[in-house]
């Protein structure tokens, strides 16, 4: 019976603001891999809470250590210190190879609280002009949802009368260094970019760009500013997208897939002459790197350091792409874009839309997320099997099949 789902449904629709458009599936638990629905029926997760659940579903480690804090101490507020915070921001640092953490909670937080330190640097360490400071961003942008970030956003579904929108931006094409360059002027203090435009649809930027970049930035005494949030802690086979690239941003946006999909967990890593612009009272978060998020977050870090999971990403991801990249040209899929086990897959339009194939996958057990009409991204947690995988991948081929 589909009874109890349809029920939940029906109350989700009447109770909650229509923000989101749910597949129609109500989830009950889920393990590693897999989800179960309040009817019994297991879905492979192919979706991973848009990569906050890189390390799967319950996974032990983690849940073991939110478990200990819980019984120990969960908030202090920052108005103490606490006995995980140090021993957070120290190990998260070197992670990043930087020296020092503002922790906040969501990723639209540590975006507004990078686009606040840039400001703040420019104006007390570049020595730009009161209330000039520009932040250059590419379009197709995806970094959060509050006033500030949606002013930069060119996707009209996420910017629509929310306006009057925040000065201060400029956006130039993601890809292209040279409309970069022409846009970096002398009152600009930062390029806020992702390595991988994810929910776009899963870009990825030409060979030497990241590069380009890097190098122009710091000609220009300008912060690079990579949002990791999506793409960082193993997605694509390292622990940074960056890497692949051989580029070291100035700043690392960390979100997601920090709190292991178990708290939310966010935070700026920069060194200390960017990171140390901020005096008492000037920022702050009543959650941000509370005892709860910090012992998750740690573990989180202790499970990145040991390149398992990156390696495995890697690994399965090679094999992701190889057999994606035999669907393209089938008629079926268009085009297949990603890196590690991260793919956009562009759905030709007659086989149905993003949200049709998502929905037709869904009843096959398997859950995907479309996006901008005809893509959907395939982003599993990175401890799924194999043949989990490959079962999924049958179940796509299916679907596309008719
Ligand atoms: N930046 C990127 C690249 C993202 O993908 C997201 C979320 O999808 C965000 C920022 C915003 O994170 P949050 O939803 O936690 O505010």
């Amino acid at each position: 019976s589909t009874e109890r789902s349809t029920a939940a449904i029906a109350a989700a629709e009447a109770h909650s603001a229509h923000n989101y458009h749910p597949l129609p599936v109500v989830v009950a638990s889920a393990e590693g891999a897999w989800m179960t629905d309040v009817e019994g029926r297991r879905y492979l997760d192919l979706l991973a809470g848009y990569s906050a659940l890189n390390f799967g579903h319950g996974n032990r480690r983690l849940i073991d250590a939110a478990k200990a804090q819980l019984e120990r101490v969960t908030l202090t507020s920052r108005a103490f210190h606490h006995d995980r915070f140090a021993e957070f921001c120290a190990e998260l640092a070197a992670l990043c190879g930087k020296d020092m953490v503002l922790p906040m909670n969501t990723g639209a937080e540590a975006i507004e609280t990078a686009v606040k330190t840039a400001r703040k640097w420019g104006y007390r360490v570049k020595g730009v002009p009161d209330g000039k400071a520009k932040i250059v961003v590419a379009d197709n942008n995806f970094h959060g949802r509050t006033t500030t970030i949606i002013s930069f956003s060119t996707d009209p579904e996420a910017r629509a009368d929310y306006g009057p929108y925040t000065p201060g931006f400029e956006i130039v094409p993601y890809g292209d260094l040279a409309a970069l360059s022409a846009a970096v002027d002398e009152h600009t203090v930062a390029v806020l970019l992702e390595p991988i435009q994810g929910e776009a649809g899963v870009l990825v930027p030409p060979a030497g760009y990241l590069a380009g970049v890097r190098r122009l930035t710091a000609e220009r005494n300008v912060l690079f500013i990579a949002d990791e949030i999506q793409s960082g802690l193993g997605r694509t086979g390292r622990t940074f997208a960056c890497e692949h690239d051989g580029v070291v941003p100035d700043m690392y946006v960390l979100g997601k897939a920090l709190g292991g999909g178990v708290v939310p967990v966010s935070a700026v890593v920069a060194s200390s002459e960017v990171l140390g612009v901020f005096r008492p009272g000037e920022h702050g978060s009543t959650f941000g790197g509370n005892p709860l998020a910090c012992a998750v977050a740690l573990e989180v870090i202790a499970i990145l350091r040991t390149g398992e999971y990156q390696e495995r990403a890697a690994r399965l991801g090679e094999h992701l792409h190889r057999e994606l990249g035999l669907m393209v040209g089938g008629g079926a899929v268009e085009a297949v874009r990603g890196r590690g086990l991260w793919a956009g897959v562009d759905i030709a339009p007659a086989r149905g839309s993003g949200r049709e194939v998502s929905e037709r996958l869904l009843e096959r057990g398997v859950l995907v997320k479309d996006t901008h009409g005809a893509t959907i991204r395939i982003a599993p947690p990175l401890v799924i099997t194999e043949e989990d995988l490959d079962w999924g991948l049958d179940q796509l081929r299916a679907v596309l099949a008719g």
